[in-house]
């Protein structure tokens, strides 16, 4: 039973924050801890399909304590932003691509599809209905959350017949305390994040639950983000927790991890592939061992590495920390080739730059 078309009911918020209360939150942006007004919602249950569409006040869910979430961790979600461009537009990045991912993600963890057309439409409503929570200020967001969880109440373990989807957003700082200050990742020399056949490229909760205790350890070393290493071998470098990574050349090319089922295809990633060879450079997906990052980076091969993703855009690695080491990327600093990458993406992001792909949705 699919949908492709449902009217929003749309329930204004009674009580939104005061705009006095609201600006004053906005001089001092964490990342995700302020919210909107409004939230997007969509029910689905197996005899109706998708149904009950609305727009309203941000509010609790009651939830049976049997729900299916609580005990089996059928949920999923996806990240993206919206943009105050820099002539007053409100404007979204690539999110069909989030559409499509979020549908990935669904049929990885049996629960049902949402047509990209409904997906996009609870995005852009929710957008509408908060637009003065977008923020304007350089490095600020909006970012957009929505996921979908089983509702059932129902203790066997089989698909719950019952789903919410939900957007909801939150105004948004730079991801890092530091800023666009180089990051410090450790490798995690235990744990692993995702195995071939498993659920690694889908973006679901139980992924991030299992990541934690890594970064943990990862913060216990003075970083600020763990890099995974594949769970086969040990030996190949994946992603970090919650970004994709890329490593630079002294020849100028780059090398990312390829997508092979148990890294998330960021969407960053994919657009920074696309501008990096826009740019003349050479990117290769291939898989890098971390033992030749190491080298690599003694004998200058290397020169620069970054992780990318929705929340930190791209971030230089300025120090690699691993058991028994560390080395450090271009004396810590941002390097002029990741430098050049992110202003080309935050330039689109922000309608600064020519749109050449058409990935700016203007609202
Ligand atoms: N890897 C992981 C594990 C992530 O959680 C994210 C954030 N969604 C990314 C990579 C980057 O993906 P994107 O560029 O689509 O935000």
């Amino acid at each position: 039973m699919q949908q492709d078309a449902l009217t929003f009911a749309i329930n204004p918020n009674a009580n939104p924050m005061p705009e006095a209360d609201r600006l004053k939150a906005f001089e001092n942006l964490g990342f995700g801890t302020l919210f909107s007004d409004h939230m997007a919602v969509i029910r689905w249950s197996a005899d109706k399909g998708w149904h009950s569409a609305e727009v309203t006040a941000r509010a609790p869910f009651p939830l049976d304590p049997a729900a299916a979430v609580l005990h089996y961790a059928q949920e999923i979600f996806e990240g993206m932003k919206a943009y105050r461009a820099a002539d007053g537009r409100a404007v979204l990045f690539r999110p069909e691509e989030n559409a499509r991912r979020f549908n990935e993600s669904a049929r990885r963890m049996a629960m049902p599809e949402l047509p990209e057309a409904l997906f996009l439409e609870a995005v852009e409503q929710l957008v509408r209905a908060d637009a003065r929570w977008i923020p304007a200020a350089e490095g600020s967001s909006l970012y957009l959350r929505p996921f979908m969880f089983a509702s059932e109440a129902f203790l066997g373990v089989r698909p719950s017949k019952e789903y919410i989807f939900c957007v909801i957003a939150s105004p948004v700082g730079p991801y890092f305390k530091g800023g666009a200050k180089p990051v410090s990742i450790w490798v995690s020399e235990h744990y692993t994040r995702a195995s071939a056949g498993g659920t690694g490229a889908a973006k679901c909760g139980g992924n991030y639950a299992g990541s934690l205790v890594a970064q943990a350890v990862a913060h216990e070393h003075g970083c600020d983000q763990v890099v995974f290493l594949d769970a086969a071998e040990n030996r190949w470098i994946e992603e970090l927790g919650g970004m994709n990574v890329f490593v630079v050349m002294a020849d100028g090319s780059l090398v990312t991890p390829p997508l092979g089922g148990t890294i998330l295809p960021g969407i960053t990633r994919k657009s920074l592939i696309a501008l990096a060879r826009d740019l003349g450079y050479t990117v290769r997906e291939e898989r890098y061992a971390f033992e030749d990052w190491k080298a690599d980076v003694a004998s200058g091969k290397a020169k620069e590495a970054f992780a990318c993703g929705t929340a930190a855009v791209v971030a230089a690695i300025g120090k690699v920390k691993f058991p028994g080491g560390e080395f450090v990327i271009n004396s810590g600093e941002t390097g002029p080739v990741t430098a050049k990458l992110r202003d080309a993406l935050v330039g689109i992001q922000r309608g600064q730059t020519n749109d050449a792909h058409g990935w700016l949705k203007v609202l």
